[in-house]
């Protein structure tokens, strides 16, 4: 009998990756646009970080990551994905993708907070686009990617042992179609688009983990996520972003004219420093005007910013913190593998353990082309024995859509009020009572994809009193039983 198809589903790099990867057997490709569209890799300014320069190596990277996860990763997920690194940028570099290159040749290196070395990969200011079209490219001509677009998944199906069996899809015209299968890889991004201040997609709304989540599976750490020191604080839905790589060079944070944090430390705890100035009522600016070239060697943040009328080489930029990445989703192991038999997870959508409680700058797009290549090389191997290591999912957190929580279930909560709500609740401080509060007015609303996700966040940070890293608790109380 021949094979069920392998279904990959989302067109960012991890997605993108994981099918071109899916050689020779190969897979159907199923994107909500069309290709790329939608997808935060195409937003990418830093770059991808690797330890590439002779004065660095993938030991410090993996040192750096930890540190920067505030000691929260899985050290053997760490030490596996910055080791690969190195061989990942040079992957990239045989499909094309222009890396700017140093006077001598070697591709030049950027500095990022957190890194103790210049390691960040990049092109121009424009480095997520020019990786994830390389990729796009590569799968546009791959004769074993069936690419079908405007097709958005709207349903998982588990046969009644709980594997997968099925997807249900929206077509462009509005119809919608099963396809029958027995794999399915999740490559859907992020959730940034569930906060009212985020620097992602605005269609970033963590439908991965709901689709997920409703076939049972398990899902850790939806309380970590990070918040970017510097988003441009205009009036844009989202939030334009100016990259650390500016920071890197030189720019500097002043409040009221005046330096208040070290700028190259790990995001979240520049974040932290830049909230406090603004609940203290104080404006935060970037200074960007010392960088020798900036216009020239940011093009993509010039551009941004004359968007909003101000100048890079000549105003101060006002900035705030903003959502920008997931740390936790779906929980996988080593070859993607979640707790649901047939069902794979890569990218942002996942949770490796490579993060812990804050993600490294530039290791989200390594996460996401070596996730991506370890479930594809998985599943077309895979013959029908789920040998995963991922623990079951908290039956609590499972809400499939006929089983809801109240009538009020199938009522779904405006948008608006899910990302007010999360951006009150879940912002860089947290406190128990305003959890709860949201978690009680997300609850009646869980059929609807966004709350219910929005509900498993606010669940998850009510769950953990104690801060760490950007989970950051004002009343940071200490668990029953354990004391200061
Ligand atoms: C502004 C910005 C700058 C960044 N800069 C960097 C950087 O310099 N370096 C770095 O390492 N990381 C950076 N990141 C993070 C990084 O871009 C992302 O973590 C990474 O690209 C995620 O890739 P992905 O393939 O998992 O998801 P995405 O690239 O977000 O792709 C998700 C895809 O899934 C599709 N999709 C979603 N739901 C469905 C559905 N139900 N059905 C069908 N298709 C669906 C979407 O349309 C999209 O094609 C940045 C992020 C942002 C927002």
């Amino acid at each position: 009998m021949a094979r069920r198809p392998l279904v990959v589903i989302g067109s960012g790099l991890a997605g993108l990756t994981c099918a071109w990867a899916s050689d020779p057997q190969g897979c159907i490709l199923l994107t909500a646009g069309v290709l790329t569209d939608g997808a935060a890799s195409m937003w990418a300014q830093g770059g991808i970080a690797a330890a590439l320069s002779p004065d660095d190596s993938t030991a410090l990277h993996a040192e750096d990551t930890w540190r920067a996860g505030a000691f929260a990763g899985d050290r053997a997920v760490i030490d596996r994905i910055t080791g690969v690194a190195p061989e990942v940028v040079r992957l990239l570099v045989e499909l094309e993708v222009p890396f700017d290159r140093a006077p001598d040749g070697s591709i030049d290196l950027a500095l990022e907070g957190g890194h103790s070395r210049s390691r960040v990969a990049h092109a121009g200011d424009h480095s997520g686009a020019a990786v994830t079209t390389a990729m796009a490219r590569a799968v546009r001509a791959a004769p074993h990617v069936e690419v079908r677009e405007h097709h958005t998944v709207t349903r998982l199906l588990a046969d009644a042992s709980g594997a997968v069996c099925g997807v249900e899809v929206r077509r462009r015209d509005g119809s919608l179609e099963v396809i029958e299968t027995d794999r399915v890889v999740l490559a859907t991004g992020g959730m940034g688009g569930l906060w009212a201040h985020t620097t992602n997609p605005t269609t970033a709304l963590g439908q991965g983990v709901a689709l997920a989540a409703r076939v049972g599976a398990r899902t850790d750490d939806l309380h970590l996520v990070q918040f970017h020191p510097t988003a441009l604080d205009v009036a844009a839905d989202p939030m334009p972003l100016l990259t650390e790589a500016l920071r890197g060079a030189g720019a500097k944070l002043v409040s009221d004219g005046a330096r208040f944090v070290d700028e190259l430390q790990p995001r979240d705890v520049v974040a932290a420093a830049v909230w406090e100035q603004l609940t203290e009522g104080r404006t935060v600016r970037l200074d960007a005007r010392g960088i020798n070239r900036v216009a020239t060697r940011f093009p993509a943040v010039a551009e941004l910013t004359a968007a909003s009328g101000l100048d890079l080489t000549r105003d101060l930029l006002p900035v705030r913190p903003a959502l920008h990445y997931s740390m936790g989703g779906v929980t996988v192991d080593d070859t993607g593998r979640s707790s649901v038999p047939g069902l794979w997870a890569v990218g942002e959508v996942s949770r490796t353990g490579l993060h812990g409680a804050n993600r490294l700058a530039s290791n989200s797009l390594l996460e996401a082309v070596v996730t991506g290549r370890a479930a594809a090389a998985d599943a077309i191997t895979w013959t029908g024995v789920w040998r995963g290591s991922v623990r079951p999912a908290d039956p609590a957190t499972v809400r499939t859509r006929t089983c809801t929580a109240a009538p009020a279930a199938s009522r779904p909560l405006p948008l608006a009020q899910v990302r007010e709500t999360l951006d009150s609740a879940c912002g860089v401080l947290r406190d128990g009572p305003t959890l709860q509060a949201a978690v009680d007015c997300l609850e009646p609303h869980v059929g609807d994809d966004a709350a219910y996700v929005a509900w498993l966040i606010a669940r998850s940070a009510l769950a953990h009193p104690l801060s760490v890293g950007a989970h950051r608790r004002t009343d940071n109380v200490l668990p029953e039983g354990v004391s200061a």
